[in-house]
This record gives C-alpha cells, structure tokens and sequence, in this order.
C-alpha cells in the first residue's frame, strides 16, 4: 500500500496506522484528526463536506472535539473509517485528493489536545521484571513478587483529572515526604522525582453494573492505546503507600502521547506471552495473541542539553495482558465506560538497559546514572524533560505512537 502523500519510512505516521488524535490550529477550532506522516487527516472537515454519508455511524461524532461519542460507535465503524481513509490516501482519484488542501493539515501548525474525555484510570502492576525490582529494592531479594502477584493483575483506582496530553510540563509537587534516612516526615517539593514507562488502553464501551467483560471480550472493548508516562515521587510513596496503595505519589500529573494508535494497527504485531505458572484461574485464560511486540524508549533531556537515551524496554515483556487485565477488573461486576483508561504499570524487560523507571535505573539511588554532560541522576531534576517513544516494526511496516514528552518545573 502506497499513498500519494510523501511519507518517510521513518514515520510513525504509515499509511499502516492512521491513530486518532484531537488538534486546533490558529484557523481551526479544537476537533479531530488522524495523523498521516507529517499531516493530519481533518475528520470535522471530512464529515461536514459529507464525506461519511454511506459510513455505519453518524457523521456528526466525527465533528466533535474529542473521541468519546466515535469510540462507542464500535469496532465496525473504527474499521470501516480505516479502511476509507487507506483507500483515500492512496488513490488519487479520491475525494480526499481532489480536496486535500482543504481536508489536509500540516502536523507542524497543528497544537494536539488530550482527545478524549477520561472518566477512570487505572493503573496496573503487569510487568514481571517491574515488580520483582521493586520487591527486591524495597521488601525481601528473595521473596520480591507477593503471594498474589501470580494469580490476579494488581492495579489501584488512579486519577483521571490529572492526566494531560504529552507536552505540558509539570511542576514538582510539594508534598509530604519521608527523607532518605529518616523515619520523620517532611513536607516540600518532592526530592525524588521520577517517571515510569507504561502503555495505557482506552475502553470503546459502556458496561452495565454487574457485567463481566470476557477475555474473548475483551479486545473489542479497546480502541487503542498510547504511551503512558506516569510521573511519580517516589519519597512520598514509599511514606504514603501503606495500607492503601499509592495517592498524591501519582495523581500531580500523569502525560499520555496525543495519537492513539488502534488495535488494528498494532494487530500484525502480535506475539505470544510469557508461560503462566502456576496456572492462572479461569476467568483469567485466554486464547488469542494479546502481547504486542511495540519498542519503547526513553530519552532524558537536560535543561538546555540533549536527548539522551537512557531505557529501551518492550510492551511484550508484560506479564498480564490487557485482556486479563480488563476480565479482572470486570468480573466483580465493576462497569466501565467508554473513554476509561487502563494503564500497564511500569514495564521494564530482563536487563538493566530496559528498566521503565529512574528507580530501577540507578538501583533505589544505589548506582546513579552519568548522562554525557557528566552530570549523574538517581532521580528527575528540575528542568529535565523525559520523553518517550513507542513504535512496532515488521515486513516494512512501521506504527508508531509520536512522542509522550514532559519536563519537570521547579516547584511554585
Ligand atoms: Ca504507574
């Protein structure tokens, strides 16, 4: 498949992935899009030139700021626009060509919006690798996963208020803390400032109260996902996490990338999962490829340095996947809503070179990392941006998620 736009092989943006996204320009109010190389198809556009009259779905959803109301139209609809927009993009004798000057927007000129409305987060645990560095930083070398990490995906109700679309820059929280060494709290900026590298998913339907969603079931409840990173002070959480797991550690500020790229664009890169021993309980079996083969990075950029990369991890290296992972939230009855948005938990891989935090890359501060401007990091310093970047690749087809890119403020 060619299309008649100019698109780098190096793009996220193939005529293979065609994520949705929420953008304005100075000319055009907020509305949607989906990015194509270095543009954006105009959805508002597309549909009020009546461009979706023959589509499964009402034309006005795709007028709308952001992706709610589309999302719920389903799996059909999602794929049916797909497979409009490749033969739009590829064709030239299409509507979309006759009028690309008018349907077409430069990615440059182009600001991007969280595009949808998140109800709920959560946030799991579901990297293996993640949580026994965890454990054996903070509990028992021997023992680092707990007696139930193998049987369910640990998650915890997060905040959605505070999630922000990549490119907004958070100030460091002043907060209550326990110092390194001391067992009396302080409060005041965090000292210990950190990221963690996480895929989230987004729910594409309502659930009544009391339905379970299958893992059969569940992959046609997800529209997509991005990349997740989910800002952290790690001297608050280790203070404020017991009993009831973690609160203002997490919730100052969490940066999802602006494209959300589709479960069917990130199908051909489906791989098997790890062996689950012991064996899992039933509602928790699955039976069709659920573990994505999707590259992860993150880069550090210093105040007025450069980017560097400092992880290079893997959606794969997951334990859980999200059919699991939306099965077990579900099977209590719990119902969910379109736009919800279920985060991996940090995902880091075997060696050290993969680990999806700044806690795990220098070792609980143990082994600080040295960037190339000879300063050393055990933890985020004002004016760093973290920026990550997830992309699959496979028989010449690249999809990719942009960036999810954020800077640390000084406190106010
Ligand atoms: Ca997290």
């Amino acid at each position: 498949m060619k299309s008649w736009l100019t698109i780098s092989d190096h793009s996220d943006f193939s005529i293979y992935n065609l994520p949705f996204g929420s953008f304005s320009t100075p000319n055009l109010d907020q509305r949607l899009g989906v990015a194509i190389g270095d543009s954006i198809v105009d959805l508002k556009s597309c549909a009020q030139k009546g461009l979706f009259q023959h589509a499964p779905f009402a034309s006005v959803t795709l007028e709308e700021p952001i992706l709610n109301n589309f999302m719920g139209c389903g799996k059909e609809s999602r794929v049916w626009l797909r497979n409009w927009l490749q033969q739009q993009l590829t064709h030239t004798d299409s509507e979309l060509y006759a009028h690309k000057d008018e349907l077409l927007c430069p990615m440059e000129s182009a600001n991007l919006h969280l595009p949808v409305h998140i109800g709920d987060y959560t946030d799991f645990y579901s990297s293996e690798d993640h949580a026994r560095n965890v454990g054996k930083m903070f509990r028992d070398p021997e023992n680092a996963l707990l007696p139930n990490w193998k049987h369910l995906p640990v998650g915890y109700h997060g905040r959605a208020s505070s999630i922000v679309v990549s490119g907004t820059n958070i100030h460091r929280p002043k907060i209550q803390f326990l110092p390194a060494g001391s067992d009396v709290p302080s409060f005041g900026p965090s000292k210990m400032i950190d990221f963690e590298l996480e895929m989230a998913f987004l729910v594409s339907r309502n659930t009544e109260l009391g339905e379970q969603i299958t893992t059969d079931e569940a992959e046609d409840s997800i529209f997509g996902l991005v990349v997740f990173n989910d800002w952290s002070a790690r001297d608050t959480q280790r203070w404020e996490y017991v009993p009831l797991g973690p609160f203002l550690a997490k919730n100052f500020g969490s940066v999802i990338s602006p494209w959300i790229v589709t479960m069917e664009a990130l199908s051909p890169f489906r791989v098997v999962g790890p062996t689950q021993e012991p064996k899992v309980l039933p509602y928790l079996e699955y039976r069709q490829n659920m573990h994505f083969d999707v590259n992860l990075e993150v880069l550090l950029q210093p105040e007025n340095g450069n980017e560097e990369l400092i992880s290079k991890s893997n959606f794969k290296f997951m334990y859980w996947n999200m059919a699991q992972q939306l099965a077990h939230h579900t099977v209590n009855g719990c119902n969910v809503r379109i736009g919800d948005m279920m985060a991996s938990g940090t995902i880091s891989g075997p060696t050290p070179d993969s680990f999806g935090s700044m806690l795990e890359l220098a070792w609980g501060g143990k082994n600080p990392i040295t960037l190339k401007d000879g300063s050393s990091r055990a933890s985020i310093q004002d004016g760093d941006t973290v920026i990550m970047r997830g992309f699959a690749e496979k028989d010449g087809i690249r999809v990719g998620f942009g960036e999810c890119k954020s800077k640390i403020l000084p406190a106010i």
